[in-house]
């Protein structure tokens, strides 16, 4: 998106209409240049998206979630050993997910679907926590 012609382009007229479709757009809590939601994907303003930038309620029930699942695959399951017994795990979880969307016959996806996408997450952090923890020494340094 963009603009058709350059701002000395413009005759007052026109440049008065821009300025009133812009305070009409904010006024309705919409980006005024692209007139979109702000928890839509960021145009050119990401500024103006910031609800999309944001970790929304919906993604900390997912996250809390995935806490569970974590704390439940731990008791179940030591830590991952090796990069491909982590890959494998998390491609089990994929796996299954993928099932899910193989037979999706344009429902809502359900609850099974939901508990296969958190252990998907929940294996990526274990992944990540146990396979490849933070260098702490690193992590001062920043
Ligand atoms: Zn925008």
């Amino acid at each position: 998106m963009g603009y058709p012609l350059d701002l000395d382009e413009y005759d007052e007229q026109r440049l008065a209409g821009e300025l009133e479709l812009r305070q009409g757009r904010r006024s309705q809590g919409l980006c005024d240049y692209c007139g979109r939601e702000p928890d839509t994907n960021p145009c050119k303003f990401p500024e103006r998206h910031r609800g999309a930038l944001a970790i929304r309620e919906q993604d900390m029930a997912a996250l809390a979630e995935v806490g569970e699942e974590l704390k439940r695959a731990r008791a179940k399951f030591p830590a991952m050993h090796s990069g491909h017994e982590g890959w494998a795990a998390i491609k089990e979880e994929l796996d299954e997910l993928w099932d899910h969307i193989r037979s999706w016959k344009g429902e809502a996806y359900g609850a099974e679907a939901r508990k296969e996408a958190i252990q998907v997450a929940a294996m990526g952090v274990r992944f990540a926590s146990d396979i490849c923890p933070i260098d702490q020494d690193n992590d001062e340094q920043s």
